[in-house]
């Protein structure tokens, strides 16, 4: 076992990655069927007692946060549709050595969840939003609806879910023109607003409604930086927690930062401190590949994680392959959790 577990109690991995973040699918159902996130017909469920079980998922946490892991993220599917989910950060935010739990969501149920979630613990979150036009929003998502999405943000905004951090899968053909528009809400607001290509996950299938095809639609950050300059794009590092692996800049005069996530282009692989555990029950050390280590049974079975967790860990990849257009067989980002 090459994965190495120093006296000081932290999980690193082959190439010296040590990890902190463990992110969280909840479910891999959702309440939407975004284009480059799903096929058109849909993907089956995972069978009721085949989720993960909160008391599950949190002995997971705290073994992890015992060696090392101190931020968590939940995501799905969608985060938001997994019954009592308040009841699940309270959990997690209880589990000493966890310093940071955030959310991704795309925000259609966060009106009414918003502030159970910050009652119980939530920091922060990341809402998916694509466009700021109701009806290509209804298009992009397969049927969701804008007003509801923006209302949430509000909501979590007023609640102090900060900083509110807005994800915008950037597509050539399909939202490209508000890439300005997108960039110059952080003008006022202190959002944070990034931008991400799209990556070839079991999205390929013609997505219709006058859309154009998946495959024209990839849009390197490259592009989209210099599309943005003459608004005065000025950098400005990774200061706070949880920037990931966004290049951030700040619009000149804008409150708000703008941020860059190029899995495809520029993978950021090597400073990857990852690992995911799916709603079934499976550690998987990279986003973009197939591997995966289960664990259910192991925990149903009263079995020490350990082991496994160090498993996948030493399973971790250096990198992705996406860069040579390896797209990942198997599962679509809605079941790994994106
Ligand atoms: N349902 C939640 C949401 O939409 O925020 C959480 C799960 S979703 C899979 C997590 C993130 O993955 C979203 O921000 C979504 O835009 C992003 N995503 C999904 N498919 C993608 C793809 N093919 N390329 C890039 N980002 C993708
Ligand atoms: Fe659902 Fe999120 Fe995927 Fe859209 S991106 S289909 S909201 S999981």
């Amino acid at each position: 076992m090459n994965a190495s577990m120093s006296s000081s109690l932290v999980l690193r991995d082959r190439f010296g990655r040590q990890i902190t973040y463990l992110r969280i699918s909840v479910t891999d159902r959702c309440n939407l069927r975004c284009v480059y996130c799903m096929p058109p017909e849909g993907v089956p469920h995972i069978g009721h007692d085949d989720v993960l079980r909160y008391e599950e998922i949190l002995q997971v946490v705290e073994l992890a946060a015992r060696y090392g892991v101190r931020e968590v993220r939940l995501t799905g599917g969608e985060p938001l549709v997994r019954t009592d989910l308040p009841e699940l950060v309270r959990m997690i935010a209880a589990v000493p050595g966890i310093e940071d739990i955030s959310l991704t969501t795309n925000g259609l149920l966060l009106d009414r969840l918003a502030e159970p979630l910050a009652q119980a613990g939530l920091k922060r979150i990341n809402v998916s939003l694509d466009t700021l036009r109701p009806e290509r929003f209804t298009k992009i998502t397969r049927g969701g609806s804008f007003e509801r999405t923006w209302a949430g943000i509000l909501k979590a905004e007023a609640l102090g879910l900060k900083p509110i951090k807005l994800n915008v899968v950037m597509m050539r053909g399909v939202n490209d023109d508000e890439l300005a528009d997108m960039a110059l809400l952080t003008l006022d607001r202190d959002w944070h607003v990034r931008f991400i290509e799209l990556m070839p996950i079991q999205n390929q299938a013609v997505w219709g409604d006058g859309l154009p095809l998946p495959e024209e639609t990839y849009l390197p950050i490259a592009e989209m930086v210099a599309r943005l300059e003459p608004l005065g794009l000025e950098a400005c590092g990774h200061e706070e927690v949880g920037s990931g692996p966004a290049q951030e800049y700040r619009l000149r005069g804008a409150r708000g930062k703008v941020g860059f996530i190029s899995p495809v282009s520029e993978p950021f692989c090597e400073q990857c401190n990852r690992l995911r555990l799916t709603a079934d029950g499976n550690l998987r050390p990279c986003l973009l590949h197939n591997i995966e280590v289960p664990i259910r049974d192991a925990l149903r079975r009263g079995e020490d994680l350990l082991p496994y967790l160090q498993q996948a860990i030493t399973l971790k990849p250096l990198a992705h392959e996406l860069e040579q257009q390896h797209s990942p067989s198997g599962r679509c980002m809605r079941q790994i959790g994106g």
